[in-house]
């Protein structure tokens, strides 16, 4: 069966087909601008064709669907013969409050419970569902599932998820620690233990899914038990241009020395903080910071300290949670790519009896280990792919 998986934002809708039996990525591509002007880029994977961008005018989302649609049958680029191929569609949905635990098959209830909890993430629930509506529209009888983000963090028992204000705003807003990137941390931690040859249920794993978003939770025999993003994902981490974690006395503190809102001031806690704010606006991308501190900017060498500094704390909170950690895995934009950022990191952790390797650690773009191999911790790299983490769960669920 074949999965077409869409990742729907607000003015942009990345997507890929699966085949779902063998695991071959078909095709795979990315509309934006939606809404704006238009702009759709195409990939034929599956017999090696380049890649091609077109600029169709775009008004909305459920053109958008219908142009990928035409691109994956088109006579010279396509993959698909007809449409009747896609077995099903599955879409990433970014919040799914404490309603979803598990992938859903979408039916009028889901698309409520999704709708209700639009209020926890504003920005990203109302345009999954646009995809999620143009998609039906379009393809009225594909059954569709929706991966939520969050799921994989339900396991946390309420010591990890609930904040130490006063019980009546979990009960009344559900304000607790929901989490995010859970497809991406559900996804590495089961490569792992596939990788070293174990059950993830015997396994205690960390993961570090660094990228311009950062987050880290500690897996403890397959289940999700804490995890660093919150209510939102704004928690946690220093990210590329995200605070993480603050003192909350801060956001009144700025808003009264600036005279700005306390809304003014959270964006800017979200846009221009991180590692972007740390390096004096120099950069949110690591490339940039990692060149700047060679050629001896002090703010860049200080952001990414701090960056580092901040996840080895993290790890350190985690093995202390779990009783001990057997495995470390690094993924996501950063922790995949970024080799330095993954040594200065590590050299936090010998404590840890994590044994690391300068010279596996020289790798990129596929599952490696880069502890040596009698590391009592093994520290690992594993790319991740949210994808086909959404088109497995899709799979499992229409078969
Ligand atoms: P997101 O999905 O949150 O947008 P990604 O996981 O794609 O983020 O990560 C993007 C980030 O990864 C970039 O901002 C950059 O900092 C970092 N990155 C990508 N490639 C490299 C590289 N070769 N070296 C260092 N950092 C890299």
């Amino acid at each position: 069966m074949k999965i077409l998986v869409i990742n729907c934002g607000s003015s942009s809708l990345k997507f890929q087909v699966i085949d779902a039996e063998t695991e071959e990525l078909l095709a795979k591509g990315l509309c934006e601008r939606i809404g704006i002007d238009g702009s759709i880029t195409y990939e034929n994977v599956k017999d090696g064709k380049d890649k091609v961008t077109t600029t169709p005018a775009i008004p909305n989302h459920k053109v958008g669907i219908q142009l990928v649609l035409d691109a994956l049958t088109d006579k010279e680029n396509g993959v698909l013969e007809s449409l009747d191929e896609i077995g099903a569609i599955g879409h990433r949905v970014v919040h799914g409050g404490e309603s979803f635990s598990a992938p859903a098959v979408i039916n009028n209830e889901v698309i409520k419970a999704i709708e209700d909890c639009a209020d926890l993430a504003p920005l990203h629930n109302p345009a999954n569902l646009t995809g999620i509506r143009a998609c039906q529209a379009v393809m009225p009888n594909t059954p569709m599932v929706a991966v939520f983000d969050t799921a994989f963090h339900q396991t946390m028992p309420p010591k990890a998820y609930l904040y130490a204000i006063p019980k009546e705003y979990y009960e009344k807003y559900k304000i607790r620690r929901y989490g995010f990137h859970g497809t991406s941390h559900d996804y590495v931690s089961s490569e792992a233990a596939k990788f070293l040859g174990k059950n993830r249920e015997d396994l205690k794993i960390i993961v570090a899914h660094l990228g311009n978003g950062a987050s880290i939770s500690a897996v403890k025999f397959g289940k999700c038990i804490d995890t660093s993003m919150g209510l939102t994902p704004l928690e946690g981490l220093a990210m590329g241009t995200r605070s993480g974690d603050i003192d909350p006395a801060i956001v009144e503190f700025i808003a009264n020395k600036e005279d700005i809102t306390v809304h003014k001031v959270l964006e800017i806690l979200q846009k221009k903080s991180g590692v972007l704010g740390l390096s004096d606006e120099l950069s949110s991308d690591f490339r940039d910071l990692g060149k700047a501190k060679e050629e001896g900017n002090e703010d860049a060498a200080v952001a990414l300290d701090t960056f580092a500094y901040r996840v080895a704390k993290y790890i350190g909170s985690y093995a202390a949670a779990m009783d001990g950690v057997d495995v470390i895995c690094f993924t996501a934009g950063v922790g995949e790519n970024d080799k330095d950022c993954r040594a200065q990191i590590c050299s936090y952790l010998d404590y840890l009896g994590c044994d690391f390797d300068p010279i596996a650690n020289n790798t990129r773009g596929k599952i490696a280990m880069i502890s040596r191999d009698d590391s009592k911790v093994k520290a690992l790299v594993v790319p991740t792919n949210e994808e086909l983490a959404i088109a497995r769960q899709t799979y499992e669920l229409v078969k």
